[in-house]
């Protein structure tokens, strides 16, 4: 089997990855990804960082980002490739995003507050090594530090996730911004783990689905991802038929976070469906 040596897909610590951007890259320096991604959430402070890094151990590196995005009450994640980073809109909306985080992470450490578990705050920030990006993931690892929890997955399903004590809800960017910026910047719009969408415990229903291809399309979104580190392999293939009915290219990443944290290391990901006509055949 020919293997897929592009990973268009991860976080480094500018967001919640646990790695620099430099530890990134020369990890999936060592496991054979030969064109890689950084997709740092609503950040693009680490892009300079990897695009050296990239340089430096052959990889052909490209400018990504992770945009946080709230349709119909469902968060979806954008992904823009080959973006200019520093895009005017792109960086004033991102930054905007960003300034959100701070105020919920005060309400979520209330909330938790509220049913006995205090000074989580602090604790979180203390794991944020880029303090505009507290999220969810920093709370989740000093809650398994702290001894509330096994690991981090366990703290999401107990507090992090809808209707639960640590969950606030927030408002992300628009849609239809979130692809402007990535298209004004020049680069493509990715439709990030489309099987992940949940409302609460509920996943999204193929009719929503539909009309969230449909709009996202219509908009301007040009790819969605089907091999990714959060897609079961029936997943693989039930995206790569929405791709095809859409007429949308095929992206390809791990979600990679960090060691002992993601389904997926980097790089290594299984090969995209033959049906698929991947993201960087309009590349080459
Ligand atoms: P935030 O943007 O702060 O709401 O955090 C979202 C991030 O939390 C995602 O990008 C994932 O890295 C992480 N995450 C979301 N759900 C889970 C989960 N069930 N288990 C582990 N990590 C999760
Ligand atoms: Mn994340
Ligand atoms: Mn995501
Ligand atoms: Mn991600």
């Amino acid at each position: 089997m020919l293997m897929i040596d592009y990973d268009l897909h991860c976080h480094s610590t500018v967001s919640d990855g646990l790695l620099s951007p430099t530890e990134l890259v020369a990890r999936a320096a060592e496991r054979g990804v030969k064109i890689l991604a950084l997709t740092d959430h609503d950040d693009v402070d680490g892009l300079e960082e990897a695009a050296q890094a990239s340089a430096a151990c052959g990889i052909s590196f490209i400018n990504g980002v992770e945009i946080s995005v709230t349709w119909r009450g469902f968060t979806l994640h954008v992904v823009g490739l080959r973006i200019d980073p520093y895009y005017p809109p792109l960086v004033e909306g991102l930054r905007g995003i960003r300034s959100g985080r701070r105020h919920r992470a005060e309400l979520m450490a209330e909330s938790l507050a509220r049913c006995g578990i205090g000074g989580v705050l602090e604790g979180a920030y203390r794991y944020a090594k880029n303090p505009e990006m507290i999220g969810r993931t920093h709370f989740a690892r000093y809650l398994v530090d702290a001894g509330h929890c096994k690991d981090v997955g366990s703290v999401f399903k107990r507090y992090l996730v809808k209707g639960k004590p640590g969950y606030v809800p927030h408002q992300w960017a628009e849609l239809q911004d979130a692809v402007d910026w990535i298209k004004g910047a020049g680069g493509v719009t990715v439709l990030a783990h489309p099987g992940r969408y949940t409302a609460g415990r509920k996943a999204m229903g193929r009719p929503t689905m539909h009309e969230l291809l449909e709009e996202f399309t219509a908009m301007g979104g040009k790819a969605i991802e089907v091999v990714t580190g959060s897609h079961t392999p029936p997943q693989y293939a039930e995206f790569a038929r929405y791709a095809t009915e859409f007429g949308l290219l095929s992206s390809c990443g791990s979600d990679y976070h960090g060691p002992g944290e993601s389904y997926r290391d980097l790089g290594r990901l299984p090969d995209l469906p033959l049906e698929c006509k991947p993201i960087w055949s309009a590349w080459e």
